[in-house]
């Protein structure tokens, strides 16, 4: 499968634009030789009009065709992986055992959200019959179930170029949700993104699902993206990236005719909180753990601990110098893109000049270009909490250690955070229980508490929220991980008294697809009397 450079507009490639790019191979700072051709408004209509037109036969496809078609992205996916995975580490400048993961984390993803469509109950299907003798006055008959929202545009993250874009959690939910889906290629990896569009778009024509149901669109975020936004005939945005981004993408949607949701994964600095207990005897290990996840894939996860918050004391003191020495051990690579390592830079420089700020340690690489340097920088709590502009969240491998003077003023701090993905305490039990302020502080702030972990390597599964108070995303009440990822793109539709052969199969009376269902509020698969 080669790269062609052109947009999908649903089965047919299309370049009929003028404007080209090229992707960046961070390693060397050479250009990668493909070229890529912007899409016009033109193509981005035809787009939006083939997903619109695909949205009512792609919704009638069983749950298990629909399966059949994730399941035949993988097969597709698998056919090309070497070739793939190669693109996604010229484009990225990400290692091949992450490549690797991310890959299985993709294939992981449509094999669930497959499973969710075949087992079906995730429609969560509610019936109340009729009471036509209630004394009160006669009740009606109603169904209700979850019903997709219609085409939905996904921005892919820079940091993700499998797990998180083309068909990564936001456009596989999605299409397991019944709503076609157009991709906003991210200009960063637009090849891998080509390549995996060839995938679904296979997959698509082999599973006998409508034109439409997938387009990818490459260009930039101002033109195309908002573009595709602003579409009336688009119902709903899945985004992950920067806070500018994610905003604007918000203030959007906002403003059209028919306002729409946009679920937007931000930034973070997911706080962890090491208390004393903890570093009596493990204050070595710790610092290990948290070095690691500082600079893992670069400091270039979402959830990276960006403030490290501990009670000033000799405890914390010797913590400090272990995590300062195990950073040091560890040797930078390359970021993403030039742009994201001279924004990161930049933003290191600015909170090193901030006043009361120290630098525990700092380690560049002179052997790579692009390197993200290391950075880990120390500030006291009082200067924390009056200084705004050490709240901001630095992308790269960066962290920072605030020392709080007492237990009341680490509380103070959790309480001056915006939203954040995740919120994490390293102490030993006993502690921890004796804290109550302190974890409600943090459940307030944040969409999971970690205990006695760090923050990345987020689980795809059932429980678990990527998700939490904006910023950390726009919409508090959706996971953008793991099979619930799937309500942000359906709504609460309701039949009454309708005629039973006009129901669909999850909501009528024999139950045909077996599925659990609230039936007269008991939760059971039996078929209504
Ligand atoms: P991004 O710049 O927000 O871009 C994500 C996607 O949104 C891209 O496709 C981009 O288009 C598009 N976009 C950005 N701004 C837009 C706008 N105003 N209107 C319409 N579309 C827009 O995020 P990123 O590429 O993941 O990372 C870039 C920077 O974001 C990093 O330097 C980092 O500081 C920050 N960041 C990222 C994350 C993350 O988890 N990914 C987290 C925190 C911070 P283009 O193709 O034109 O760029």
């Amino acid at each position: 499968m080669h790269i062609t450079g052109k947009n999908f507009i649903g089965f047919d490639q299309s370049a009929c634009g003028k404007v080209t790019f090229q992707t960046f191979n961070p390693n060397n700072e050479t250009a990668n030789e493909w070229l890529f051709t912007e899409a016009t408004p033109e193509e981005v209509d035809a787009a939006v009009h083939l997903a619109s037109e695909a949205f009512l036969p792609y919704q009638k496809c069983s749950g298990d065709n629909k399966a059949l078609f994730l399941r035949n992205i993988v097969l597709e996916l698998e056919k090309v992986k070497d070739h793939l995975l190669t693109i996604y580490g010229l484009e990225s400048a990400l290692s091949r055992p992450r490549a690797e993961i991310e890959f299985a984390r993709t294939v992981e993803q449509l094999h669930a959200f497959a499973q969710l469509l075949e087992e079906g109950d995730w429609v969560e299907a509610s019936i109340d019959t009729a009471i036509t003798d209630r004394p009160s006055s006669p009740k009606a008959d109603i169904r209700k179930m979850h019903i997709p929202l219609g085409p939905i545009v996904v921005f892919g993250a820079s940091n993700f170029p499998l797990a998180y874009s083309t068909a990564g959690g936001d456009s596989i939910s999605a299409l397991a949700a019944g709503c076609p889906v157009l991709v906003k290629a991210h200009s960063l990896h637009a090849g891998t993104g080509n390549i995996v569009a060839q995938a679904i778009i296979s997959a698509a024509q082999s599973s006998g699902m409508p034109n439409g149901v997938f387009s990818n669109l490459q260009g930039s975020g101002k033109k195309v993206g908002a573009q595709l936004v602003q579409h009336p005939l688009v119902k709903g945005v899945g985004f992950t990236g920067s806070i500018q981004g994610g905003r604007a993408l918000v203030a959007h949607a906002a403003k059209r005719k028919e306002p729409i949701p946009v679920f937007a994964e931000m930034g973070s600095i997911n706080p962890v909180v090491v208390l004393p207990s903890a570093l009596k005897t493990d204050s070595v290990r710790w610092a290990s753990t948290l070095a690691a996840s500082i600079t893992g894939s670069s400091g270039q996860f979402c959830t990276k601990p960006g403030i490290i918050l501990g009670i000033t004391g000799p405890l914390f003191s010797k913590f400090i110098v272990h995590l300062g020495k195990k950073l040091m051990k560890i040797t930078p690579s390359s970021m993403l893109h030039s742009t994201i390592q001279s924004n990161y830079a930049e933003m290191t420089r600015m909170i090193a000049r901030q006043e009361g700020v120290s630098i525990i340690g700092s380690r560049g690489n002179s052997n790579a270009v692009n390197v993200g340097e290391i950075n880990a920088m120390l500030v006291d709590g009082k200067v924390f909490l009056e200084n705004g502009k050490l709240a901001q969240e630095v992308f790269g491998p960066f962290s920072l250690v605030i020392q709080c003077e007492n237990k009341n003023q680490l509380l103070g701090i959790l309480n001056s955070l915006e939203g954040q993905l995740t919120g994490s305490i390293i102490a030993c039990e006993l502690e921890l229980k004796n804290e109550p302020q302190l974890i409600e502080a943090l459940q307030k702030k944040v969409g999971r508490m970690i205990f006695n972990g760090v923050p990345t390597g987020v689980e795809v599964c059932p429980s678990m929220t990527h998700g939490g108070p904006f910023p950390a995303s726009s919409d508090s009440r959706f996971t953008a991980v793991g099979i619930h990822s799937i309500k942000r793109w359906v709504r609460p539709f309701s039949f009454q008294n309708w005629p039973q052969l006009l129901l669909p199969d999850e909501l009528k009376d024999d139950n045909p697809k077996n599925i659990l269902r609230l039936l007269n509020k008991e939760c059971t698969r039996d078929k209504v009397k």
